[in-house]
């Protein structure tokens, strides 16, 4: 007897400010990517299906994207950071003279 099925994988890639196309508040998007893996006795194989979705924190609507949209708006989101992957301080001292202004500086949504 074979026993086989799927499995699904929740990803968040990143938080996004982005304009809702359900209530069309600029509000912060998770941009998530959802991965469907075939198991062969409840040991996962390979995955057979990757989807990304944003979903908006201010009314919890989601939307699914191609994944070139959504390589498109990671790409966005580190640029906007400087490379730095791990959350933005806009306001941190001692900043750089001459670097960059920052295209999303401030995110009213998030800390
Ligand atoms: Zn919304």
């Amino acid at each position: 007897m074979i026993i086989f099925g799927t499995r699904g994988y929740l990803y968040q890639l990143a938080v996004l400010t982005l304009v809702c196309g359900w209530c069309g508040n600029p509000a912060a998007h998770t941009l998530r990517k959802r991965v469907t893996k075939f198991t062969l006795f409840f040991v996962p194989l390979f995955p057979f299906s990757t989807k990304y979705a944003t979903q908006c924190t201010f009314c919890g609507g989601e939307q699914q994207i191609p994944k070139e949209q959504a390589d498109q708006l990671l790409a966005q989101h580190v640029a906007a950071q400087g490379g730095n992957p791990f959350g933005q301080s806009p306001q941190q001292p001692g900043h750089a003279p001459g670097s960059q202004g920052q295209a999303q500086g401030q995110n009213p949504y998030q800390q």
